[in-house]
């Protein structure tokens, strides 16, 4: 069992400890804001160990690609992001104007006052998933063959929802299977995919459970969205209680979005239907703190299995 350390800062009224405190001196370096944090080496060993064993449970014929934190405002705005979650948008800004007008936004600055004033958009927006620039690229090959196609995708992920809890931070890692093709192919792939994730939470040695879930749609009318997406059943999520069983953390989701993306891109399937798609998504980060606070932050320590799955380096032998 693991006690949780109340960190006081002399300045500050003592916060209310979670039950993922304890684990932020191994795992990250504060870097002055909420939800961001720098990554030890001991963190970063086992992200890039779960990220290799995703890698090898990758269906064939799966196209890899990676993608910068970053993507085009124009694609974003176009899939519709501004009608379900404008709240947590981070848009990348800029000082465009003359050198004139440059030189008095620095002069505010360094007499005390409101350089930002200055601002004004970028045609970037920080990415909020990772599947997002992948449609337009698949469009861009023409009319999918029979099968449809499957990506392999992931970004460092921005989301404007700053909290002090270990597992909802603003900067954090997403890994994406991507199905794009007829309904039957994406349900297929889906299937295949929320059965294998289970095994490899277990293989993991995570406890968790699969349920139902919905978006976090922005206001009155995103509620509406979340019950029809959740009476449509186009959203599970993979959830480990991680501070209680009442509220888990959804670590992975299996996610439907019908026609959305094929009809949105003009990408069409074997048939000359507009094309379905469907991801599944990890998060790496909530992954990760999930794996230490189960097993604890010395790795030698893990359950054998675990440290097998995810291949790390056998402990030295005991003497004596
Ligand atoms: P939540 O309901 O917890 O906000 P979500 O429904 O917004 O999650 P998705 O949009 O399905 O999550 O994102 C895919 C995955 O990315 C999630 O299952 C989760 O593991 C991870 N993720 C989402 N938001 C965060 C965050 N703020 N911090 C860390 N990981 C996140
Ligand atoms: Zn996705
Ligand atoms: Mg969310």
């Amino acid at each position: 069992m693991t006690i949780p350390v109340l960190k006081q800062s002399p300045a500050l009224a003592p916060q209310p400890a979670d039950p993922l405190d304890h684990l932020a001196d191994a795992l990250f370096h504060r870097m002055g804001a909420d939800g961001v944090y720098a990554r030890t080496a001991l963190y970063e060993a086992v992200v890039e160990r779960l990220a290799a064993l995703i890698s090898r449970h990758r269906d064939d014929n799966t196209e890899v690609m990676r993608f910068p934190p970053v993507m085009s405002r124009a694609q974003l705005e176009k899939s519709g992001y501004l009608k379900s979650f404008p709240n947590l948008l981070g848009c990348v800004c800029g000082l465009h104007g003359s050198e004139r007008d440059i030189n008095d936004a620095v002069r505010r600055f360094d007499a005390g006052g409101d350089w930002t004033s200055s601002l004004s958009p970028a045609d970037l927006v920080l990415s909020p998933a990772a599947c997002y620039p992948v449609y337009p690229i698949a469009a861009s090959r023409g009319p999918l063959p029979v099968g449809g196609l499957r990506f392999d995708v992931a970004a460092d992920c921005f989301r404007r929802e700053p909290s002090r809890h270990l597992d909802r931070l603003q900067s954090f890692r997403m890994r994406e299977y991507v199905c794009i093709g007829t309904p039957d192919d994406v349900a297929a792939f889906r299937e295949r995919w929320m059965d294998r994730a289970q095994g490899l939470a277990r293989t993991l040695g995570l406890s968790f459970r699969v349920d139902h879930a919905s978006d976090p749609f922005f206001g009155r009318v995103g509620q509406i969205k979340a019950v029809s997406q959740k009476q449509q059943a186009l959203k599970f999520e993979l959830l480990i209680p991680l501070r209680s069983e009442e509220q888990p953390t959804a670590c992975m989701s299996f996610n439907y979005h019908r026609e959305h993306f094929g009809t949105t891109w003009g990408i069409t399937d074997a048939n000359g239907e507009p094309a379905h798609t469907g991801c599944v998504a990890f998060g790496m980060d909530r992954l990760a703190v999930a794996l230490f606070h189960t097993h604890g932050t010395d790795l030698a320590r893990w359950p054998v299995q675990v440290r097998e799955a995810l291949e790390l380096a056998q402990p030295a032998p005991m003497i004596g």
